[in-house]
């Protein structure tokens, strides 16, 4: 088994300029400019404990590219990766679309390049030289829909690297798995309607976007069962994130039956985190990553493919990612969590009934995926695809 890693310098110079936290500064209206929530700082300390801890030795380094505009416009409208190339030519940069998402002067070729980082991994799990991976991209993607920026994502990387997947590979069935303390409501918007591309996000109830991400928003169309939501109440820890794992993430998964998983890894539901309430530890991310590596064993050949996502702790995040790596990689290095001893009183929290009632309405659902029917739905498409692509049309969506 081979983990492939994909990281590059450049993903450091995104540039988002200043914040006050959550919101963009505005010293008109009394909020104080600080370097912007989402900077390098947690990325750059990541890349550096997975060096310095030796894992580095362990994967497979795998170069990103830009992502070409034909990969882009599978998933964005032409008219949003225009406008994030204008802002980005811009000397000071712009924003994304929502006010909340800085492009930094140059930021366009790194936001390619960081969906291309992705497109490179699918594609090493394709030709069959990882089994597994890891992209440590910046800037990130899940908030971002097929027509505009949000919450400091651009591009959604996932989204173009699973209509790679699909479009190249013959990858029919892909299942992307989001456990950001954010909403990954841009990744179920673009996939909504589509049962071939099964979305599954665990979240923090109401937290970002607000009103966003209920277990009622469950697909439509031919999608309708193929978008799954799980918004646990503000103070989840361990307990309720394992068990909705394995009452709705891992039946879903198996239902399912996906030729490719991908995991949009925010590890901002960890106790530190400034940007959400949640209180999951390294111990938690392991127990996740174990079990979605065994399910994409069980299921698709170990292919298991990861985009780093939220993560706003400098000292923390690199910690938790460590052990998602750890875990794809099935190697421990000398390292292990300094703050454990700190958290472990304050995080064995058991599982609350609150947390339970959303987990079980969720798990309710899982029943409405069925492998069968995708793969009829999925024959069809691949052949309105190709009719697209023999009538020279541009390679945009096709669902
Ligand atoms: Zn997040």
């Amino acid at each position: 088994m081979t983990t492939g890693y994909v990281f590059h310098h450049a993903y450091l110079w995104h540039d988002t300029g200043t914040s006050a936290g959550l919101l963009p500064a505005d010293p008109a209206a009394g909020i104080q400019p600080a370097v912007h929530i989402e900077n390098p700082e947690a990325k750059r300390r990541t890349h550096e404990l997975i060096h310095v801890s030796g894992l580095l030795r362990e994967l497979l380094v795998i170069e990103p590219r830009r992502a070409t505009m034909t990969e882009l416009l599978r998933v964005h409208t032409p008219a949003h990766v225009q406008h994030i190339r204008t802002q980005s030519d811009r000397r000071g940069g712009g924003d994304a679309g929502d006010g909340y998402s800085p492009v930094g002067h140059g930021s366009y070729d790194i936001a390619r390049l960081a969906a291309g980082g992705l497109l490179a991994l699918v594609t090493a799990v394709a030709d069959g030289d990882i089994t597994n991976g890891y992209a440590l991209t910046r800037p990130p993607g899940h908030h971002a829909t097929a027509d505009t920026g949000m919450g400091f994502c651009l591009l959604n990387n996932l989204a173009i690297a699973a209509r790679h997947a699909q479009t190249v590979h013959g990858m029919g069935r892909v299942a992307i798995v989001d456990w950001d303390a954010h909403h990954g409501n841009g990744t179920q918007a673009i996939f909504y309607p589509d049962p071939t591309v099964l979305t599954i996000s665990l979240q923090q109830a109401n937290c970002f976007p607000p009103d966003s991400g209920w277990t009622h928003e469950n697909g439509i169309a031919d999608g309708t069962g193929y978008a799954l939501n799980v918004p646990l109440p503000a103070g989840s820890g361990h307990a309720a994130y394992l068990h909705a794992m394995r009452q709705v993430v891992i039946p879903a998964l198996d239902r399912f039956r996906p030729d490719l998983i991908l995991l949009a890894n925010g590890v901002d539901a960890n106790v530190f985190d400034p940007m959400a309430r949640q209180m999951l530890t390294t111990s938690t991310y392991r127990a996740m990553t174990r079990l979605l590596v065994d399910a994409a064993d069980r299921l698709c050949h170990g292919r298991l493919i990861a985009a780093h996502e939220g993560g706003y702790s400098p000292f923390y995040t690199p910690y938790c990612v460590l052990a998602v790596l750890e875990e794809l990689t099935g190697t421990t290095t000398r390292v292990t969590d300094p703050f454990a001893t700190v958290v472990a009183a304050y995080t064995a929290e058991p599982l609350r009934p609150h947390q339970q009632d959303v987990i079980d309405e969720a798990a309710h659902l899982v029943s409405r995926i069925d492998a069968t029917a995708t793969s009829a739905t999925r024959r069809s498409a691949d052949r309105t695809r190709q009719r697209r692509d023999d009538s020279g049309h541009p390679d945009v969506l096709v669902f």
